[in-house]
């Protein structure tokens, strides 16, 4: 397979979707886009119904069953958006939204309203202007984050100028992208497209989204490993979703997976209220326990902070679990409570 499949007649031509199955899902690859590249379409299992990789890309009509609680902005992008592109919550950072399309389409994003062919449209070269003018003005920013849809389905000659743009801004030290891009289409990690990213003087970081180890091909290992090589450090971002890597083992394996190809566990995000996602959540009580168990299991340098971005855009906050409690604890030797991984309590003075 060469092509990236965007119709539910190519995913039955494909065997990754039952004939039977084909006519329940029309109406929702008419909602969400579709899409699922050569290489992640290369990693469904068609004979397991419960494929990981399958869960993620290939569309369910449970995604047009919202629940009151979902909204279309889950996180409050647009309310903090002054510019078109921009979207400015914190003080020192900003996101810059190049593009709305990703090279696939996760049936959990937290921007499925925005994103996809019919979703909003790239920024123009008039609204990229304005969008670095913003930043210029405002010498408090320190961090742009260049997220979408994924940057790097953009050519590389069209980063080169947006990365070009953003370094030339005496105050922007810091340029990161976030992206599928290196492990569900790896073939686009080019010594040209990692140029391009590179921010002269300044410092580039990748955020690569992946959500189960599979998804670390060997494709991908040497895609992250030419971004790393070059010099460029990279970061993990997971969503923690069920049927996908809501087990302590799977999380485990994708967090040293990670570490192995030098990527440092950054993120893994509650799944946010996005329209049609309830079949893909988890309980925050059910991602703590997890939490607990991975810091049981694995080093320190293979642990995420697990994050949600409380709805309506008041930010993000870490939601791990906590370790301490105060009062006597069991020890009664007074100070606080500390529970050591193992759920033995211990009195620190
Ligand atoms: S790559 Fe990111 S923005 Fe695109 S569909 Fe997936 S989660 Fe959404």
């Amino acid at each position: 397979m060469t092509a990236t499949l965007r119709s539910v007649a190519q995913l039955q031509n494909a065997g990754l979707v039952p004939a039977s199955r084909a006519a329940a899902l029309e109406p929702v690859a008419a909602r969400y886009a579709v899409a699922i590249t050569p290489a992640m379409a290369a990693l469904i299992d068609p004979n397991d119904p419960d494929d990981p990789i399958a869960r993620q890309f290939v569309p369910d009509p449970a995604e047009l069953v919202a629940s009151p609680h979902e909204r279309s902005d889950p996180i409050g992008d647009d309310a903090f958006s002054p510019v078109e592109g921009i979207v400015h919550r914190y003080p020192d950072r900003v996101l810059l939204k190049l593009v709305h399309t990703c090279p696939v389409y996760c049936r959990f994003c937290f921007r499925r309203e925005m994103v996809g062919p019919n979703g909003r449209p790239g920024l123009t070269a008039r609204q990229r202007t304005a969008a670095y003018d913003y930043i210029r003005a405002r010498p408090q920013i320190w961090e742009v984050i260049l997220t979408g849809g994924d940057p790097l389905v953009l050519p590389a000659s069209r980063l080169r100028k947006a990365v070009e743009a953003l370094a030339a801004i005496d105050h922007v030290k810091i340029v990161r992208i976030h992206t599928r891009v290196p492990a569900v289409a790896p073939e686009r990690i080019t010594a040209d497209m990692i140029d391009a990213i590179k921010a002269r003087g300044k410092a580039t970081y990748v955020v690569l989204h992946a959500n189960h180890p599979r998804e670390l091909t060997p494709a991908a290992r040497a895609a992250c490993a030419q971004i790393i090589d070059a010099g460029i450090p990279m970061l993990s971002q997971s969503v923690l979703l069920r049927g996908v890597n809501d087990d302590a083992d799977v999380l485990a394996k994708l967090m040293r997976a990670f570490v192995a190809c030098r990527i440092k566990p950054y993120y893994l995000h509650h799944a946010d209220l996005a329209p049609g996602t309830g079949h893909l959540r988890t309980s925050i009580e059910a991602g703590q326990e997890l939490m607990r168990r991975l810091r049981g299991r694995v080093s320190g340098l293979c642990q995420p902070a697990y994050m949600l971005d409380i709805p309506g855009g008041a930010g993000k906050v870490p939601i791990g679990p906590q370790y301490i409690s105060s009062g006597d604890g069991e020890t009664g030797e007074g100070g606080i409570e500390v529970r050591a991984i193992d759920g033995t309590a211990h009195g620190y003075p």
